[in-house]
C-alpha cells in the first residue's frame, strides 16, 4: 500500500545563538486512507517537521539526517524538477497562513487552474468548471462568480478555503495540513474537517494532520505523535492515546483542557515553556516542567520504548512499555499543577462567591453598530453595513458573560462599541448603562473615569503592547493617565505587585515584549488591563493563539482575579471549551443580533434555536473521561 514514511530524519537550523536542532531523530509512517496527527506546543517541530518532508525548509535550515520515502523513493534525494512534481501532484499542502500559498496579483480561479494545468490534463474550460467544483467543495459560495476575485477581496476564512482546493485540485494520496483550520470558525471547520473525511472515504486520502487542537486530533486520527522539543515523545494509537495517555506531558496537556467537567477547579498548567533548542540535552528535556521527574531523569536521555500500542520516551516505562522501568510507578492521574501566579486564596468554586442576583453591572439596550457606505466621483457608493443590530445583553457583578458565534457575527464590534473604541469610525446607538451611566455618552473628565472602569484585552497581546516600551513603563502609563491621585511611588509599589500577581518575575518591569512568550505578553496585558482597577473586562479571544497549557494559566488567573476583585467579564469566543469552563451566561451571536441567550447550562445542553444547536453541533469535542475508559 502506498505510504510516506519518515526515518530517524534530523533537521538543524543556524540561528544567531549557534546550531538549533529542530528535529532529532523523528520517526513517523502514514498510508493512504489514514490520519496521522503530530501534536505538542509551539516550537516543539511540529512545522518544521513539514517542511522538511515537502524540503521546503528556510534557508538556514537543512536536513542533516534521515529519509523521507513516498512508496520507497527518498524524496529527499529526487532532483528539485521532480520534487516540483511531488508538491501539489502527490503530496498537497495546506498551512495554518493561507496568503504564503496565494499569489496576491493572480485570480483565485487562475490559480487553481494553474495546480490543475502543472499537475493534471485538464485545459481551458474544462479545467475552470473544475476550479469551480473544487472551490464549491471547500465551501466557497457563488464559486462560479467568485472566479475572478483576487485574494485581497476575500476574508481569511475563505482564502483558506482557497488555499485547500489548490492543494486539493490534483487529487494528491497524501495531504501535509498544518494547522488548516485553526483561522476558521467552528461551522466552517466541521465543514472542512468533512470534506477531508469524505476524501479519505472516497480517494484513500492520506492526512499527516499537524495541529494544537486535540478536539480535532480525536475526530479525525487514526494515530497520533506527540512532539516535545524536536523529539516524538508519545506514538499511540487516537483510541490508546485519548484512553489512557503514557507520557507525563501528554496527560498534563489533556487535563489542562477547559471544559465543563473541569467547572469550579482550577485546571492543570504545565509550569514553565518550552525549552530552547540550541543547547544539548543531558537527559529527559521535560524534566523542567515534570512533576514525576526524578534523579534518574536527567541521567541521560531516555529512549523511545515500545508500548503495546505504541511507543513512549520515558523513564517511567520499561523496555516492554510496562510502568515501572527505575521502580518508581507513574500514578494513574497527574495531580494538577497550580497555575504560576501566587496563591490567592481561591475556593474551588469561586461561582458560590459572587453576586447573580443583583442589579446588572453593564446593562446593554439596543446596541447598534452602523458603517456608513463610502464612494466619491470614482466608485459608486456602497451602502451602510449594520454590523450590530439592536444587541441587548446584561452582565452582573463578578460573573462572566460569554459572547459566542461564527466570525463576522458582530461580537468583537459588541465589545469594542461598549468601550467607544469605535468613537468616529461607526455610528453606535442604543444604552449601554454601566454603575448608573449611559457608556456610550460619555465626554471628557467622565470617559477618562470610565477608561479606568472599564478595560479590554486584545486576542494578540503583541500588537496591543508598545515593542518601544519596557513593561514597567507600559503598566504605569495607565495609571498616570487613569489614576492620578497615585504619585510616583504608589504606582511603582502597585505596578511591582501587579507584576508578580500576574505570575511573572520582578524583573519582567525592565524587560521589553519581544523578550517574553506570548502567554507572558498575555500576562502582560492582563497587568495592564488590571493596573487602575477595572470592574468590567472584556476580554476579546484572550487564549484563542495560545498553547492549551498557557491557556490554562490565563484562565486560572482570571478566574482568581473574578473570586477575589469581583470583576466581570465580558468574554468574547469561538471556544465552547473555554465557555464551558469560565462563563456564567451565554449569548450567541448570528449577523448581528443575539440569537439566544441565558444561563450557560441551559443554552450549552438545551440550545433553543436551530443556529445555536448547529453551532454546538459542529465543535469538535475530547471523550470524556467516562467515554475514553469505555472505547
Ligand atoms: Fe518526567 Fe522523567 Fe519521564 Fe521525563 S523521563 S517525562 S522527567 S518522569
Amino acid at each position: 500500500m502506498t505510504a510516506l514514511e519518515v526515518r530517524d530524519l534530523r533537521v538543524e537550523l543556524d540561528a544567531d545563538d549557534g546550531v538549533v536542532r529542530a528535529i532529532d531523530r523523528l520517526d513517523l509512517a502514514l498510508r493512504r486512507g489514514e490520519t496521522f496527527a503530530l501534536v505538542g506546543e509551539s516550537g516543539c517541530g511540529k512545522s518544521m517537521t513539514a517542511l522538511a518532508l515537502m524540503r521546503l525548509l528556510p534557508d538556514n535550515g537543512q536536513v542533516v539526517g534521515g529519509r523521507v520515502r513516498l512508496d520507497g523513493e527518498d524524496l529527499l534525494a529526487l532532483p528539485e524538477a521532480r520534487m516540483r512534481r511531488v508538491r501539489g501532484g502527490r503530496i498537497g499542502m495546506v498551512f495554518q497562513e493561507p496568503s504564503t500559498a496565494l499569489d496576491p496579483v493572480m485570480t483565485i480561479g487562475d490559480q487553481v487552474v494553474e495546480c490543475l494545468r502543472v499537475h493534471t490534463p485538464l485545459r481551458g474550460a474544462a479545467a475552470r468548471a473544475r476550479a469551480v467544483d473544487w472551490l464549491e467543495r471547500v465551501g466557497l459560495t457563488d464559486a462560479a462568480r467568485r472566479l475572478d476575485d483576487y485574494p485581497f477581496q476575500l476574508s481569511g476564512g475563505q482564502k483558506q478555503r482557497v488555499a485547500i482546493a489548490m492543494a486539493l485540485a490534483a487529487e494528491p494520496d497524501f495531504l501535509v495540513a498544518d494547522e488548516p483550520t485553526t483561522a476558521l470558525d467552528v461551522t466552517l471547520q466541521a465543514q472542512v474537517l468533512d470534506l477531508l473525511r469524505d476524501l479519505q472515504r472516497e480517494r484513500g486520502l492520506g492526512l499527516l494532520l499537524i495541529t494544537h487542537d486535540l478536539a480535532v486530533v480525536a475526530g479525525m486520527a487514526q494515530h497520533v505523535a506527540l512532539m516535545y522539543a524536536g523529539q516524538i515523545v508519545e506514538v499511540a494509537s487516537a483510541d490508546a492515546f485519548f484512553r489512557a495517555p503514557r507520557h507525563p506531558y501528554a496527560r498534563l496537556l489533556l487535563q489542562a483542557l477547559p471544559g465543563a467537567g473541569a467547572r469550579g477547579q482550577p485546571l492543570a498548567a504545565i509550569r514553565g515553556t518550552v525549552p530552547s533548542l540550541a543547547g544539548r540535552f543531558e537527559g529527559c528535556r521535560f524534566a523542567p516542567r515534570c512533576d514525576q521527574a526524578m534523579a534518574h531523569c536527567t541521567a541521560g536521555p531516555p529512549a523511545l520504548v515500545a508500548t503495546g500500542e505504541g511507543a513512549v520516551r520515558c523513564v517511567l516505562y520499561r523496555e516492554d512499555g510496562v510502568p515501572g522501568a527505575v521502580g518508581v510507578a507513574p500514578v494513574a492521574r497527574a495531580a494538577p499543577v497550580p497555575a504560576a501566579v501566587p496563591d490567592a486564596g481561591v475556593d474551588a468554586d469561586a461561582d458560590a462567591d459572587v453576586d447573580a442576583a443583583g442589579p446588572p453591572l453593564l446593562d446593554v439596550r439596543d446596541l447598534t453598530v452602523r458603517y456608513p457606505g463610502r464612494g466619491g466621483w470614482w466608485r459608486a457608493r456602497r451602502p451602510d453595513a449594520t454590523v450590530v443590530d439592536r444587541v441587548s445583553l446584561s452582565i452582573p457583578l463578578g460573573r462572566t458573560l460569554a459572547l459566542v458565534g461564527e466570525s463576522g457575527s458582530g461580537k468583537t464590534t459588541t465589545g469594542k462599541a461598549i468601550v467607544q473604541l469605535l468613537r468616529g469610525r461607526a455610528e453606535v446607538t442604543g444604552v449601554a448603562r454601566f454603575e448608573g451611566q449611559d457608556l456610550l455618552r460619555l465626554e471628557g473628565e467622565a470617559l477618562r473615569r470610565m477608561r479606568a472602569a472599564v478595560q479590554i484585552v486584545f486576542q494578540d497581546p503583541y500588537a496591543s503592547l508598545d515593542p518601544r516600551r519596557r513593561v514597567g513603563e507600559t503598566l504605569e502609563e495607565g495609571l498616570v493617565a487613569l489614576r492620578p491621585e497615585l504619585d510616583a511611588e504608589a504606582r511603582r509599589a502597585r505596578v511591582a505587585a501587579l507584576i508578580e500577581r500576574v505570575g511573572l518575575r520582578p524583573d519582567a518591569l525592565g524587560r521589553r515584549p519581544h523578550e517574553f512568550s506570548g502567554g507572558q505578553r498575555q500576562r502582560i496585558a492582563i497587568a495592564r488591563a488590571l493596573a487602575v482597577s477595572p470592574r468590567l473586562i472584556v476580554c476579546d479571544e484572550p487564549t484563542s493563539a495560545l498553547d492549551v497549557s498557557v491557556q490554562a494559566q490565563i484562565l486560572n488567573l482570571l478566574r482568581e482575579l473574578q473570586s477575589e476583585f469581583r470583576v466581570s467579564y465580558l468574554f468574547i469566543t469561538h471556544n465552547i471549551g473555554v465557555v464551558e469552563y469560565i462563563a456564567h451566561h451565554v449569548a450567541v451571536m448570528r449577523q448581528g443580533r443575539i440569537e439566544e441567550a441565558g444561563p450557560a447550562d441551559d443554552v450549552l445542553s438545551r440550545p433553543r434555536t436551530a443556529y445555536t444547536q448547529r453551532l454546538l453541533a459542529s465543535v469538535p469535542r475530547l471523550p470524556g473521561p467516562g467515554e475514553r475508559e469505555q472505547q
